[in-house]
């Protein structure tokens, strides 16, 4: 029998975004293991950007942010969203103090136009917002895909490296910015966020995943202003 929760004018079955079973999202077995689960080494963009995920792309990690993105788990953005604050310590300075408004503003890394209107929401931005919620930062949409931007699948793997290319909004200039995504892969999405940000006079971008899928990332170059003054 599933277990139905009645709120307001809808009555639902609830089933866990990580494993599918009946009852409370994430079931505790599911939660044991995501609270088990270390929290990998920095990643490296193609061009040398530091990226810091807060989880593998893996196991119940993995289950969660498919969940998220392909099966219409909305409200597991808040779950991850308070793993990627905690583990990446995002509310706290280097000397551990809590780091109110060490940030200007929360961003995202947009998905594909194509692909979140098939889906009717971007994954990035409900983790952004999320993000935003616990900093108590507002959440903006600073970047925006060129158009023509195809499927990652179907490039090429050095088309892929390159990564999308990105517009910022104008009135930018002088902000620190988080810009949140959900899994780094090449690294490629938010370096070319992180570039797009630079050009546009961003003061410091600190670039954050949800999760890293192992993936050796080939190319070198020096860091640009990733986590400087944050
Ligand atoms: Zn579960």
């Amino acid at each position: 029998m599933t277990p139905l929760r009645y709120t307001g004018t809808v009555i639902f079955a609830s089933s866990c975004a990580g494993c599918g079973q009946p009852g409370p999202s994430p079931c505790r077995p599911c939660r044991a293991a995501l609270a088990a689960t270390p929290t990998p080494p920095a990643h490296r963009g193609p061009h040398g950007q530091v990226i810091r995920a807060a989880l593998p792309f893996d196991g119940v990690v993995k289950h969660l942010v498919v969940a998220l993105k392909y099966r219409n788990h909305r409200r597991t953005a808040d779950l991850l969203a308070a793993e990627l604050v905690r583990r990446l310590g995002l509310d706290r300075r280097g000397d551990g103090s809590r780091a109110d408004r060490a940030v200007d503003v929360v961003t995202w890394a947009p998905t594909s136009g194509r692909r979140a209107a098939r889906r009717g929401y971007d994954q990035a931005e409900l983790l952004a917002r999320a993000v935003g919620r616990r900093l108590g930062v507002p959440c903006r949409r600073l970047l925006y895909r060129h158009h023509g931007e195809g499927h990652q699948t179907g490039r090429s793997r050095w088309q892929r490296l390159l990564g999308p290319q990105f517009r910022v909004r104008p009135d930018v200039a002088g902000m620190r910015v988080l810009l949140v995504d959900d899994v780094v892969t090449t690294g490629a999405t938010l370096a070319a966020a992180v570039t797009a940000l630079g050009h546009a006079g961003i003061v410091a971008v600190r670039a954050v995943a949800v999760a890293a899928a192992d993936h050796e990332v080939a190319g070198s170059g020096a860091p640009i202003l990733v986590e400087q003054g944050i």
